[in-house]
């Protein structure tokens, strides 16, 4: 793929950019080591300030980090502030509680003294997606760098400028140059790097199919993953849920950036007794928010972040009606090779549709009807994907009882999936492996180090 800047709301290239290189890239590689050497001996102290800095360079530079992505994605002003706020907001919750994380955890055994120390691994290669083009890099980098480690970003080719621009605020907000490098370089040459002994892990968040061969790759060099993958979440609607509620805010996390997140909603699952108001709601929110130029204010979704995308959406969408789905809310493209997408309701999706049982990455929403609780619980893990799901009950007991039956990474009562520093992220199944955010973030690309003094 063309590493360029393509506005896929004009449908205009703004800028192309020309590959690197193996040889520049190795050359990166070889200061990256060099940096590690020293890097996992700075102190606490040091690395907390550069991180504060970080955060602060980011809410400076809100305005303009924004308006990149509405260029090179399409999301809109106002959600590209909110994803740069709530990066800075992971940096300092990782440069005020990396210490306390790391800290050596004493063990009672028969040893004099025994304990855990986490001690970096060195340089981690971070494959990202263009979806959430700063928060999706953020919460890999801020964690990895308060642990000593450098970080090697191989960001998607569409989001060139974005993936210079993080590379910018680390080397601006005084972290060593050779700690966190952009590499410019096709998926082709990620392989390569994999196999270099220099490059210890790597972290990859994307399509199932770029998981498998980026693990398989490291998995033959005996290489640790982390792995954030798709998602198909269920939205469960029970009988006794305030339907009102739920519809709109069904409407919202299908709608997360033009419904381009793993962890949006997909898949609607709502109880046969209150199916009609809560479709009939759902339509009216979706039919309610305003596209437009993502540069404009007043826009609530953009188009998809490429044609393509919208392309591939499309075919998903017909290939599903064609099996038996039927549209309750007419919308979608207006001609094939342009990415507006606009908002689509499926209903009498069954298996052996694609709509059942693949990641419809873009405004679509499902609609499985279900008998009662457990026919709803059955639904929402008859899917290959396990990220995230939400439960919608009156009863908060219940609402647990349910959670704790959904096959997935997290499980949110009466609100919408979203993410926060403080707690885990990840998934199950074949939605990735390891977690991201909270302390278990910052320990997965650290040696867990027994140390035992007899
Ligand atoms: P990809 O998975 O292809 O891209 C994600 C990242 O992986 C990019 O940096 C990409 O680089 C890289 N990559 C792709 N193939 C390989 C490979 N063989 N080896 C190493 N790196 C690779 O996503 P797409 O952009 O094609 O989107 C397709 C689908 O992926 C979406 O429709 C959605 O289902 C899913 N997706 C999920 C995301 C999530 O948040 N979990 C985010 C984005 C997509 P390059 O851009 O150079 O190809």
């Amino acid at each position: 793929m063309a590493i360029e800047s393509f506005n896929p709301y004009t449908g205009k290239v703004l800028r192309r950019f020309r590959a690197f290189s193996w040889a520049k890239t190795e050359r990166i590689l070889a200061q990256a080591a060099r940096a590690a050497t020293t890097w996992r001996d700075s102190p606490f102290a040091e690395r907390r300030r550069l991180m504060h800095r970080a955060a602060d360079l980011l809410r400076e530079r809100q305005h303009e980090l924004a308006r990149l992505m509405a260029l090179e994605m399409g999301k809109p002003v106002v959600d590209g502030r909110a994803e740069i706020v709530k990066c800075a907001l992971t940096c300092d919750y990782y440069a005020d509680h990396a210490e306390e994380f790391l800290r050596d955890e004493e063990i009672k055994t028969e040893a004099r003294r025994s304990f855990i120390a986490y001690e970096p691994l060195g340089v981690v290669l971070a494959i990202m997606p263009w979806n959430f083009p700063f928060w999706q890099v953020i919460r890999f980098a801020a964690p990895a760098l308060m642990a000593g480690n450098v970080g090697l970003l191989k960001h998607a080719s569409n989001v060139p400028q974005c993936a210079l621009a993080l590379e910018s605020i680390f080397h601006d907000a005084g972290f060593p140059p050779a700690t966190f490098r952009t590499l410019l370089i096709g998926s082709e040459l990620v392989e390569k790097l994999l196999q270099d002994d220099r490059v210890k892990a790597a972290t990859l968040t994307g399509s199932e199919g770029a998981g498998a061969k980026v693990a398989a790759t490291a998995g033959a060099q005996i290489k640790k993953t982390v792995l954030e993958l798709g998602g198909s979440d269920p939205f469960v609607v029970l009988a006794d849920a305030d339907v009102e509620l739920a519809a709109k805010t069904a409407a919202q996390a299908r709608m997360v950036n033009a419904g381009q997140s793993c962890i949006a909603a997909k898949r609607f699952i709502v109880d046969k007794s209150v199916v009609k108001p809560f479709v009939n709601q759902l339509k009216t929110h979706l039919l309610a928010l305003r596209t437009g130029d993502p540069l404009d204010e007043a826009t609530q979704y953009g188009p998809l972040a490429r044609p393509d995308l919208a392309d591939e959406l499309t075919k998903q969408v017909e290939d599903s009606v064609k099996a038996g789905a039927r549209v309750e809310l007419y919308g979608g493209q207006a001609k094939p090779g342009t990415a507006l997408f606009r908002p689509m309701i499926l209903a009498n999706v069954k298996p052996g549709q694609p709509a059942y049982y693949e990641e419809l990455f873009g405004p679509v929403a499902i609609i499985l009807e279900a008998r009662n609780e457990a026919d709803a619980v059955r639904l929402a893990n008859d899917s290959r994907f396990g990220l995230g799901g939400s439960v919608w009950t009156r009863d908060a007991r219940r609402g647990e009882a349910v959670a704790r039956r959904i096959e997935s990474g997290a499980v949110f009562v009466n609100a919408m999936v979203k993410s926060s520093p403080e707690m885990p992220f990840g998934g199950v199944k074949k939605s990735g492996y390891g977690r991201e955010l909270s302390y278990l973030g910052i320990r997965e690309f650290v040696n867990q180090k027994s140390i035992w003094i007899a």
